[in-house]
């Protein structure tokens, strides 16, 4: 008979994968891998127990068991990751969508009416995924998505484009800004900055540090919160009078993350994460 035995093959691999990471995650691994490479869900496993993978197959099980082994992120092995129900195309030009953030459009979605005109950006959009899912979730909104990453911006509009929704992509460097698409007026606006200070290294685990763009994760420890304070000055010009914004922050700025959004003329609000962490800022115009 041609090929390999898939519940075979796949219990081999779980098992080598087993070497490595405890059993539930290696069986869950393998999962991935079948699903996102081969598109062969539980499902089909179970209703089709004699079904069969070809030598490539096998072959390519193989070596993604051996990247997963040294520590390679399934979805950078797999080249795909899932948020908010979508498929993205990821690489290590990009970061792989967290759920945090997926939680961030979840919050911004149950606030923003889905049948207004709407102008959105996304600042420093990485793989797409805010800009397209929100893009997906409020189809009367105009969005604009900056990086100043030519190969994430690469990366995103294919995900746009697999996704089926329009977004205008702008390459431009938010701490320099160029563009002409940020003078114009604006609705809301929404980012997930690098805001991981450079000493928290330390902490960090290994796979993201070997493999995740560390332009998208880090900022200088004495001024951590660069980003905002510069989307806060050209939010100050262009939001409109009911616009607002809302942030993905590191869990330990909080307080001083209110503090500077008062400072730029805005009220804000902390909001916390599943894990009970102060994650999400929403702010808006100080009422005069
Ligand atoms: N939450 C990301 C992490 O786990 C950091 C994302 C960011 O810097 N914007 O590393």
């Amino acid at each position: 008979m041609i090929g390999f035995n898939l519940n075979k093959a796949k219990r081999h691999f779980t098992e080598a994968l087993a070497e490595v990471f405890p059993q539930r995650e290696a069986e869950q691994l393998m999962r991935t891998l079948l699903e996102d490479l081969f598109d062969i869900d539980l499902k089909r496993q179970l209703l089709e127990p004699e079904l069969r993978i070809d030598e490539r197959q096998h072959a390519l099980l193989e070596s993604a068991v051996k990247r997963l082994l040294q520590g390679e992120p399934v979805q950078y092995v797999t080249g795909k990751a899932h948020f908010d129900g979508l498929v993205f195309q990821v690489d290590p030009s990009v970061l792989i969508p967290r759920p945090e953030t997926e939680e961030l459009v979840w919050k911004i979605a149950e606030t923003l009416p889905a049948d207004q005109p709407l102008r959105i950006w996304d600042v420093g959009t990485g793989s797409g995924c805010i800009a397209i899912a929100l893009a997906k979730r409020l189809p009367m909104a105009e969005v604009v998505a900056f990086d100043f990453s030519e190969e994430a911006l690469a990366m995103a509009r294919q995900n746009a484009e697999s996704n089926g929704v329009d977004v205008t992509f702008v390459c431009d460097d938010v701490l320099h800004p160029q563009s002409e698409e940020w003078h114009q007026p604006v609705d809301l606006v929404v980012s997930n900055p690098p805001y991981v200070r450079a000493s928290e290294r330390a902490s960090m685990e290994r796979n993201v540090l070997d493999y995740e763009p560390s332009t998208a994760l880090f900022v200088p420890d004495d001024d951590s919160l660069l980003y905002y304070r510069q989307i806060l000055k050209l939010a100050k010009s262009q939001l409109n009078p009911d616009g607002v914004l809302w942030f993905e922050i590191n869990e330990a700025k909080g307080h001083e993350m209110l503090l500077l959004c008062q400072q730029q003329g805005f009220q804000a609000r902390l909001f916390e994460d599943f894990a009970g962490k102060p994650r999400f800022v929403h702010a808006s115009r100080l009422l005069p």
